[in-house]
């Protein structure tokens, strides 16, 4: 990508977008930060809190190690720094749904550090995006303002939930890369079991800084887009974000450093409050907490335990299988897919395999609105149908009906591809007479036709597709093509 297709024109000419992520992901683990509740979702309001969690007098939070091995896990997949010491640090506002009237956070010493992450753009282009920070802390309960018309009730179960605020450099210009680093982020994520990334569910979402500035000055003035849930809301708020700030700098007006709130019937950004520092939160070390250090076996025994990651795995799909870095960058966007993919390969072609994986099972699965996991067509049968192909017992688009059979609700649905074939009678007819005799019966019936394929070769596809229509499709298509050639005197070209 260029540098130019990141550049946005205004009236007083081009602007660049500046753009960091803070992106909160729920820690997968059974049990919250500090306290032992569970933190399942969809519970029962309510049903979920400790007496921590619920910040009753003289309870003492207790850290639970599970969520310090996640963290360190992911800092080793963002291929960061690990602070083998690191320190809780209150953050105190008020809140209804915040018991404690703090937070437990990070603040001057996170648990991890500097990484990297690198993100895939359009046209096969990759970026590195640094990444400045990863810190723990808890999550706050949860108001809600829908249930009466005059009351407000707080729901308790998020409260002490484990959040890994994971923090970016000001790299990406345009809402793509932004979109691109959240795809990433939140594959590296489900790689390492992390984070299962369900941004609908809230287990993943996004605080958006954005800023704008002429290409070469400092960075400009940002404001802060809070708690925005969808990557398709990234990129729209960024986009109006950034637009509503070129408009005010270009009126004359300067931009304040605010949070805002992203309104996704709208579309646009709104403002929230103006923005906070960090002296107003008055942050300092919790007293009831120890800072939190471990040894490099700790650190070490997690890193063995490290999945091959989106990257590494791309890079062998296109070393191994020959696949164009397009394919293997879909196949490996979910471990599962990729898996799946592998188990169809297996001992066959890959590239064909792959075509068939991401042509129509990704396909089909995503008009059904289906995982990979509740595909009704499983690996070993897509690969049964490659075979097929590849054997000639059908043409490729037979293969396309009998993969819809397979696919679709119906008596067929997740059949060996084979018996489809076998009992409906599928096979693709290689017998020359028989072939010869259907192409001699549409050469008879259209005399006027033949006259004209003889002055005009490009004709004979007329005849080919007459062919395959009355073999229904079954005939095998060179075999077709050669025989109407020959018959009408064409020389093959
Ligand atoms: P805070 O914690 O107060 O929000 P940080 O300095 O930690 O402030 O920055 C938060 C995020 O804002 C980071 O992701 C960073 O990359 C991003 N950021 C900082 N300055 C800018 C800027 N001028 N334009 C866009 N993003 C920025
Ligand atoms: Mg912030």
């Amino acid at each position: 990508m260029t540098e130019k297709t990141n550049l946005i024109a205004g009236v007083t000419g081009d602007w660049e977008i500046v753009i960091g992520l803070e992106v909160h992901a729920q820690v997968t683990s059974d049990a919250k930060l500090f306290s032992g509740a569970a933190t399942t979702f969809g519970a029962e309001p309510n049903t979920q809190v400790s007496l921590v969690d619920a910040a009753m007098p003289g309870m003492l939070p207790v850290i639970n190690w599970k969520c310090v091995e996640q963290a360190v896990r992911t800092g080793l997949g963002l291929k960061a720094q690990i602070n083998r010491y690191s320190v809780f640090d209150r953050k105190n506002y008020f809140y209804p749904d915040l018991p404690q009237g703090y937070q437990i956070s990070q603040y001057l010493q996170p648990i991890v550090g500097e990484g990297e992450i690198e993100i895939d753009l359009e046209g096969g282009a990759v970026k590195t995006v640094g990444i400045e920070r990863l810190h723990l802390e808890q999550d706050a309960g949860k108001s809600l303002h829908d249930q009466h018309p005059d009351l407000s009730f707080v729901d308790l179960n998020r409260s002490g939930v484990a959040l890994m605020e994971i923090v970016s450099r000001p790299d990406m210009h345009s809402a793509g890369e932004a979109q691109a680093y959240v795809k990433k982020l939140r594959a590296i994520l489900r790689y390492l079991g992390t984070c299962d990334g369900n941004m609908e569910q809230g287990s993943m979402r996004a605080d958006v800084n954005v800023s704008v500035r002429k290409p070469g000055d400092e960075l400009g003035t940002r404001c802060e887009i809070k708690n925005v849930n969808s990557i398709r809301f990234i990129g729209q708020a960024i986009e109006h974000e950034a637009r509503r700030q070129i408009d005010v700098i270009e009126d004359g007006g300067k931009i304040n450093q605010e949070t805002r709130l992203f309104d996704p019937k709208r579309g646009e950004t709104r403002s929230m409050r103006s923005k906070e520092e960090a002296h107003d939160y008055r942050y300092f070390p919790d007293p009831d907490l120890l800072p939190l250090t471990f040894s490099a076996e700790f650190v070490d025994d997690i890193a063995r335990t490290l999945p091959e990651l989106p990257d590494d795995k791309k890079k062998r799909f296109m070393d191994d299988y020959g696949l164009s870095a397009y394919d293997a960058g879909v196949l490996v966007s979910e471990a599962e897919n990729a898996d799946f993919f592998e188990l169809a390969a297996k001992g066959r072609d890959a590239k064909a395999t792959a075509n068939m994986v991401i042509g129509s099972v990704f396909a089909g699965l995503n008009k059904a609105g289906l995982t990979i996991a509740d595909s009704p067509v499983q690996a070993e049968q897509v690969g049964q149908l490659v075979d097929l192909i590849s054997d000639q017992t059908i043409s490729s688009r037979i293969a396309k009906d009998v993969f819809d059979l397979m696919f679709d609700e119906g008596s067929d649905q997740g059949r060996d591809p084979s018996d489809i074939v076998e009992e409906k009678g599928l096979k693709q007819v290689t017998d020359t007479g028989a072939i010869e005799a259907a192409v001699d019966a549409v050469i008879a019936a259209n005399p006027d036709k033949v006259e004209q394929a003889k002055a005009k070769p490009k004709m004979a596809g007329w005849f080919v597709g007459q062919v395959m229509q009355s073999t229904g499709g079954k005939a095998n298509p060179q075999a077709v093509n050669q025989l109407v050639l020959a018959k009408l005197g064409i020389e093959d070209q």
